[in-house]
């Protein structure tokens, strides 16, 4: 089957982003570990460079560039982590980057953005305006689009977060891995199935809007409306012509949980409480079905934190307890 990603692709990528990216702390968690009745470890990996993983698969993919693509640069449509992770990775490398966002994207972003070293090109009043700008990009001045998910290279780079929990945590039963796309679960469930084919691999999304998880039910990608929630870096669809994602989630993920904004709301709270650790609301997903009991305690388990790019007010009032009004918070 040619449309995977293999073992041998995410032990390459390992190579390529090395010294490149962070290599992220491995911790006990004594307080998750009491609620599972079970080993519980976080992946801390909402320290990474830029704040997510994605910088990993945005970093393998742009050191797989040939020099004519290099040169022309490298082009996406991401306001969030995924555009922050490909403006890092390319300045690193020396690469052009355009990141195309309508004008309804918030200046903080367009500024975190810009600060990465990326040109942002404000083009139009929706995400379809951006969309059709970036494929005029690729069409005419043969630029590389790298997708947030949907990309051999980057699903591989997301991977090398697997080699590394198998590297500290040789006998590792679970692994409980935020989903939205499914790069980072399919890269993390290829390594960890490869060298520890007993661990189950568990994807965990927020109930509104869970496009794989509904795409996996009709057996097909499918569209979901997208809602605000906590975990906003989960939103968003898998693409109809998904290629890669869908095929790699149906073979290698053995459970899909969905989590409420509530749940979501209290991992916040506990990362911050218990843990002393600043998570976003798509990071926090793995601990929300673990505090949650979604699912079943069964030995050494693996949570990723995946992300920390939240905004500090949000994370201010979650964390004190107080409502979250999230149409406000992501005006
Ligand atoms: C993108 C993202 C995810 C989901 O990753 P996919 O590869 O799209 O499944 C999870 N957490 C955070 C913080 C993200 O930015």
């Amino acid at each position: 089957m040619d449309d995977t990603v293999t073992f041998g692709d995410i032990y390459r990528a390992r190579r390529a982003v090395h010294g490149r990216v962070r290599r992220t702390p491995l911790v006990p968690s004594p307080s998750l570990g009491e609620h599972a009745a079970a080993p519980v470890y976080l992946k801390l990996e909402h320290q990474q460079l830029t704040g997510s993983f994605k910088l990993r698969g945005a970093t393998n993919a742009v050191a797989n560039l040939d020099a004519a693509q290099r040169r022309r640069g490298a082009v996406g449509f991401s306001t969030g982590n995924h555009g922050r992770g490909l403006a890092y990775a390319c300045r690193a490398a020396g690469v052009r980057c355009v990141i195309c966002m309508s004008r309804l994207v918030p200046r903080n972003k367009v500024q975190a953005i810009e600060a990465l070293g990326a040109e942002v090109r404000i083009v139009g009043d929706s995400q379809d305006d951006a969309e059709r700008e970036v494929a005029r990009l690729v069409a005419e001045e043969e630029m590389t689009l790298v997708s947030p998910f949907d990309d051999p290279h980057v699903i591989a780079g997301q991977g090398t977060l697997g080699l590394e929990i198998v590297a500290e945590l040789a006998d590792v039963d679970r692994v409980v891995v935020p989903l939205s796309g499914g790069g980072l679960v399919a890269g993390v469930a290829r390594a960890v199935k490869t060298l520890r084919p007993q661990a189950r691999v568990v994807g965990v999304t927020m109930e509104r809007g869970a496009a794989m998880y509904a795409s996996q039910q009709a057996g097909r990608p499918v569209p979901v409306e997208e809602l605000p929630s906590l975990a906003d870096a989960l939103g968003g669809g898998i693409g109809a012509e998904n290629r890669y994602t869908f095929a790699m989630v149906h073979e290698l993920v053995d459970d899909l949980v969905l989590v409420s904004e509530a749940e979501i709301a209290a991992a916040i709270h506990h990362a911050y409480w218990q843990e002393q650790q600043i998570v976003e609301g798509a990071g926090a997903v793995g601990i929300a079905a673990l505090m949650a009991a979604r699912i079943p305690a069964a030995g050494a388990t693996v949570i990723v934190t995946s992300g920390g790019n939240i905004d500090m007010g949000l994370h201010h009032r979650v964390v004190s307890g107080e409502p979250v009004d999230l149409s406000a918070a992501h005006a």
